[in-house]
């Protein structure tokens, strides 16, 4: 059965959210705890910077575990569960206070004050969580880095953010395998201009971890030294930072998205209603990392707020077996399930009876985001599930909440595969022509932006950089400041949207976002480099996988195929190095040239669409031939 979205009861939500944002945004803070009532809703006197709950004074800690206490203080605030080293532990909303409070104490007692900056560069365990919230109840503003990223990586995020403490652990696990972080803590320092004073180590006993003396800190003593510790939650205005995240774009360095207060804790508390749509005293499990802005949301923050279970898991989907997560939706009845559809992929390839082998009836909804859900993965899993329904969430770091998606909380709308559903209420969608810039119709291709205001929640500005904020974001379309995401969407007859890619040089692995000219300057750092173009090619696990087109300054290492098999792999260790393995490249493929317009301009979309097999169209602007010859030839096409 289709429906329509005008006739809906969301589309009038929504209408009044635009007309009435006041009023909409008024009530909706009445979802969260204030010390202070805002004075006024909006301030949007300078544009295209909102401020939100202006004069309210509120604090993330306070409504992710304090207003709790009185009703909840026995329940489950925070399952621990790691199938990596077999560890499960549950913490209660008081226990869940108590630690927040001794870490809180600790970084206190390193002389951590309101405003400063807290890198967190940890693996998913419990004690990651405690140092987010202790950093949002003394008013710090945390920068959480993730796991994945090598010390260059974090060197750049340390000289940005400038933390006047890190805290790290010795190791991660992956794959039953120890993943040491503490040589790259070491080296990021070495690295940085200006590195922490301080760095707080938990040490799990995984890995051999030298102590610095006079930084490094161990976790374990000094919580020791601080198990009454009493710590109240700072009074925050709304509109102060609350935390620092970075997130590739089409140039090299990675920008701050910087997210404030007030305005994020509304729009978290507001989203469990009406988009997730679960209660609290629900279990909400959601399988993303803490470095990444969905983990931000909805593994801390918008379960807590919620007074629900959140579930933080360190592991693969496949181990101990394929049927590990609905294992945990059966023991802890989880109702609401939020993953990725490369996760979604990679169950696809197993066996169909680890589908079935647990009581998956609790679970009422999969929410799946960060990445293209193609029809058949979402198919596949609603089936497999047995009926549970299968959401498409559309977002971004830049709003840490959902932009595009079906609102069960609100009312129940029929999903169409391969779609995100409808316009979050809050955002002012408009799809406009690329050239034109003319608001397109109905099932026509269109850049996805959003009139400012902004709704709450979204990013504040660009860490340090309000220009670079407003030059990235708000200059799509001249004249006019509007808010583009960067991706490319259509919507039908029936006002459904569709995602269909980025208008920019992102790619996207896994649900990872990262930049095309980022991984070509980790490549660059690699000395028989002189040139090279990097390309997202699609995949059919990850979405898409980074593929580079390298020129050597020596050419004659690569003449023999033992010899470019060694530079492939050499290069392939650059980025391991430069960015993380997430950013390893599939293949590197070398050539004496490189396709390029006449004036100079790299035709990576022309390489893109060789590597998967299609007519790289119109290349009259092409300067010399043969180097698409040789991208071919290179491809074996
Ligand atoms: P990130 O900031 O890492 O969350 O990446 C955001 C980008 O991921 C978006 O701009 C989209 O390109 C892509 N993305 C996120 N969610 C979806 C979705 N549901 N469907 C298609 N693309 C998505």
């Amino acid at each position: 059965m289709s429906i329509n979205y005008n006739d809906t009861k969301l589309a009038g939500v929504h209408a009044r959210s635009l007309s009435d944002k006041e009023g909409f945004w008024g009530e909706q803070a009445q979802h969260i705890d204030w010390f202070e009532q805002p004075k006024q809703v909006l301030d949007f006197s300078n544009p295209p910077f909102a401020r939100w709950y202006v004069g309210g004074s509120t604090n993330l800690c306070h409504n992710a575990v304090d207003r709790h206490l009185k009703d909840r203080a026995n329940q489950k605030a925070l399952v621990y569960i790691s199938t990596e080293t077999n560890e499960e532990k549950v913490y209660s909303y008081a226990e869940l206070h108590q630690e927040v409070q001794r870490m809180a104490a600790i970084m206190q007692s390193l002389g951590v004050k309101r405003g400063d900056r807290v890198l967190v560069y940890m693996p998913m365990i419990a004690e990651a969580i405690f140092a987010i919230l202790a950093c949002a109840r003394i008013g710090a503003i945390h920068s959480v880095v993730f796991g994945g990223f090598a010390a260059p990586s974090l060197a750049a995020r340390i000289d940005d953010a400038t933390p006047v403490l890190m805290i790290s652990s010795d190791a991660g696990m992956r794959n039953g395998k120890e993943v040491p972080y503490k040589h790259l803590v070491d080296e990021a320092c070495s690295l940085a201009a200006k590195p922490p004073k301080h760095v707080l180590l938990v040490n799990r006993g995984l890995a051999k971890m030298d102590l610095v003396a006079g930084r490094d800190v161990d976790y374990a003593q000094a919580r020791a030294q601080n198990m009454n510790a009493q710590v109240p939650c700072e009074k925050m205005q709304a509109t102060d930072p609350s935390y620092i995240l970075y997130t590739s774009g089409t140039t090299g360095k990675p920008k701050g998205v910087q997210r404030d207060t007030g305005g994020y804790a509304v729009a978290l508390a507001a989203s469990m209603k009406h988009i997730y749509d679960c209660k609290p005293g629900e279990v909400f499990f959601c399988t993303s990392d803490i470095g990444w802005v969905v983990g931000h949301s909805y593994i801390i923050y918008g379960p807590l707020i919620n007074g629900s279970t959140t579930i933080v898991y360190e592991g693969l989907p496949l181990r101990p077996d394929p049927a590990i997560w609905w294992s945990i939706v059966e023991r802890y009845q989880v109702s609401t399930m939020f993953s990725s559809p490369t996760a979604a992929r990679v169950l696809k390839k197993q066996d169909p009876a680890y589908m079935t082998q647990h009581n998956t009836k609790c679970l009422r909804r999969l929410f799946l985001a960060g990445e293209p859900l193609d029809e058949p993965t979402a198919k596949w899993i609603s089936e497999a599930l047995g009926g549970a329904r299968i959401i498409d969430n559309y977002w971004q770091t830049e709003t840490g909440w959902p932009i595009l998606s079906a609102q069960h909380g609100l009312e129940v709308t029929e999903t169409k595969f391969g779609s995100p559903s409808f316009p979050v209420y809050g955002y002012d969608i408009r799809l406009v022509h690329e050239s034109t810039f003319e608001e397109v119709g109905a099932n026509e291709k269109g850049m996805l932006c959003a009139m400012p205001p902004l709704p709450p929640g979204c990013l504040q500005t660009v860490w340090g950089d309000d220009e670079r904020f407003v030059k990235t974001y708000f200059s799509a379309v001249p004249g006019q400041h509007l808010y583009s995401t960067f991706d490319y969407a259509t919507r039908d007859d029936d006002g459904y949207y569709f995602i269909l890619g980025r208008t920019d040089d992102v790619i996207n692995v896994a649900g990872h976002r990262l930049g095309t000219r980022e991984i070509e300057e980790a490549i660059q750092a690699h000395k028989n480099v002189a040139e090279v173009a990097v390309v997202g090619v699609a995949d059919t696990l990850k979405g898409q996988m980074p593929m580079a087109f390298a020129v050597l300054k020596d050419a004659s290492v690569a003449a023999t195929p033992e010899g470019a098999k060694a530079e492939e792999k050499a290069i392939m260790a650059t980025v391991d190095h430069e960015i993380g393995a997430i950013a390893r490249p599939s293949r590197v493929h070398f050539v004496t040239l490189l396709p390029k317009t006449r004036s100079g301009k790299l035709l990576r979309r022309a390489m893109q669409a060789l590597a998967e097999g299609r007519d790289p169209g119109d290349m009259t602007t092409l300067e010399d031939p043969s180097a698409l010859e040789q991208i071919k030839k290179a491809l074996g096409a």
